[in-house]
């Protein structure tokens, strides 16, 4: 079978980027595959080609709503019709014509929650599977910062659907993950593909300072000098808010600010607005960037930095994805070490939330219950697999319920903060930080980069970029309420 064909007539692309061929050949042998490729290589090429050329049918576990709409609207938009995402956004009359009619569809996206449901999974059943793929696959890992406790059903789903060949993909995964993943999925036998998550062309920097004025400073100086496209990432809803207002103030034209806390039709637009050019810059929470797919993005500065090295790189991935030199900013002062910690906690539920959600004997699904406890919705995923885990096919005492999810939740806590400290020893290294960095993913540095980071003694002056126009046109533009339609109708 000539592959190169098949991707210059299916998809308009001239070569293969590294690692995908392998990957593509690997599935095609029918062999269980653990791929790792950075950010924005085209992991999901790995997938789309293979399902092509495969008479069954590829079931994709995905674990954001916001990345799999954003999947299934790339491929109507390459023209595949039989997409389709089954997730909470579709109205319940279509999800049940939409499950009669599964057979119809040859790329099936689905949202691990959906999984829970025994209707979602007979109608699968009923299907010929070809390809399995977990998108995303480091939320399997206990090991992983991303934990997702839903997505350790899907070793018990591979089986049921009578073991189709299975592709885990991710971007960011130490080799503790990786043998996670191969033991959750069962595929003890799947072959790992893995490829350098080094980004030679952007520039590590960090730049120490000390306290608020000058971080906000510093901000400035950076972006009037950079122009765009650009991302900064904070910790704190309300600070990206502030921060993205006061640069407008000081005369930066074409910023926005993006959070979870938005309007999806509002997050929609400023998305939208930025791909298309008409925003340089973006001061956003970790909330922004999963399937953005911008190409130029020059700097991404961090104003406060991510709890894990693994968040770091996913997020620093978004720059350069079209080769061109770009830079990696933290701007660091001592006073940001409690944050991350206290976001870390917050994560997990609390002794008196625990408390309620058992007492309540888990009849967690009311909304109400969820509002009284303030439950997150991270909190409540994890009640629920745990209590549920742990409560299965057997009475159990509630006192010694909450002693054992507590102890699950210190377990995990202790297990954050290890990755928090990883972080903060890689701001405050002293040798190479590409290095570093590498080494964490057990990898070696082989080859010379010529901007490389602040403590090769390169220097943020010498990064330049080329003026960035916004674009301010209008004509012929898909409003952005036709595009949420089309998103939203399929
Ligand atoms: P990720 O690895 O982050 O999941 P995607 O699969 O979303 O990345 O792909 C990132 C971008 O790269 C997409 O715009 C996709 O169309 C493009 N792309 C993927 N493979 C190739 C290729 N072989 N040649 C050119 N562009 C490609």
């Amino acid at each position: 079978m000539n592959l190169q064909r098949e991707l210059k007539e299916r998809f308009g692309y001239s070569s293969f980027r590294e690692g995908q061929e392998e990957i593509i050949h690997s599935v095609l042998n029918q062999q269980d595959t653990v791929a790792m490729l950075p950010t924005g290589t085209g992991k999901s090429l790995c997938y789309q080609l293979p399902g092509y050329l495969m008479d069954g049918h590829v079931l994709i576990i995905s674990p954001l709503l916001s990345l799999m709409q954003d999947q299934v609207e790339q491929m109507k938009v390459m023209g595949e019709k039989r997409v389709i995402a089954l997730n909470s956004f579709l109205p319940y009359m279509e999800r049940r014509s939409a499950l009669e009619q599964l057979h119809l569809y040859k790329f099936i996206f689905i949202s691990p929650e959906m999984l829970m449901n025994r209707g979602v999974i007979s109608s699968l059943q009923s299907l010929d599977i070809s390809l399995y793929v977990i998108d995303e696959a480091h939320c399997i890992s206990q090991w992983g910062p991303d934990f997702r406790p839903d997505y350790l059903k899907l070793g018990e789903l591979k089986e049921l659907l009578r073991n189709p060949t299975t592709l885990a993909l991710t971007a960011t995964a130490t080799k503790e993950v990786r043998e996670d993943i191969k033991q959750v999925l069962q595929m003890s036998r799947a072959v790992e593909m893995v490829y350098s998550v080094d980004r030679a062309n952007i520039g590590l920097f960090v730049h120490s300072v000390s306290g608020q004025n000058e971080k906000l400073n510093t901000l400035l100086v950076c972006v009037r000098a950079w122009d765009g496209p650009g991302i900064v990432y904070f910790s704190s809803k309300r600070m990206a808010e502030e921060v993205a207002l006061w640069l407008s103030e000081k005369g930066v034209s074409g910023v926005a600010h993006y959070h979870g806390g938005m309007e999806q039709e509002e997050r929609i637009l400023i998305q939208q607005q930025f791909l298309s050019g008409k925003l340089r810059m973006i001061c956003a929470t970790s909330a922004f960037g999963m399937g953005v797919n911008k190409e130029n993005i020059r700097f991404v500065i961090h104003f406060h930095f991510p709890s894990s090295i693994e968040a770091f790189l996913q997020e620093i991935g978004r720059a350069g994805r079209d080769g061109v030199s770009s830079v990696s900013v933290v701007l660091y002062s001592e006073q940001d070490l409690s944050l991350p910690l206290q976001l870390i906690e917050s994560e997990l539920p609390e002794d008196v939330q625990i408390r309620g959600f058992i007492d309540d004997g888990r009849k967690g699904q009311s909304k109400e219950l969820i509002e009284q406890l303030q439950l997150t919705e991270v909190q409540y995923r994890f009640l629920t697999y745990y209590t549920d885990e742990l409560t299965r096919g057997m009475p159990f005492d509630q006192d010694r319920l909450l002693e054992k999810v507590k102890q699950i939740r210190d377990n995990r806590l202790q297990y954050k903060k290890e990755k928090l400290y990883s972080m903060i020893h890689w701001l405050q290294a002293i040798t190479c930080r590409r290095e570093k960095l590498l080494h964490y993913f057990d990898e070696k540095m082989d080859r010379d980069h010529p901007f490389c980071c602040d403590i090769c003694g390169d220097s943020l002056h010498d990064f330049k970029t080329k003026p960035f126009v916004l674009n301010t046109q209008d004509a012929g533009d898909i409003t952005w309420e036709k595009r949420l339609e089309n998103l939203l109708l399929g």
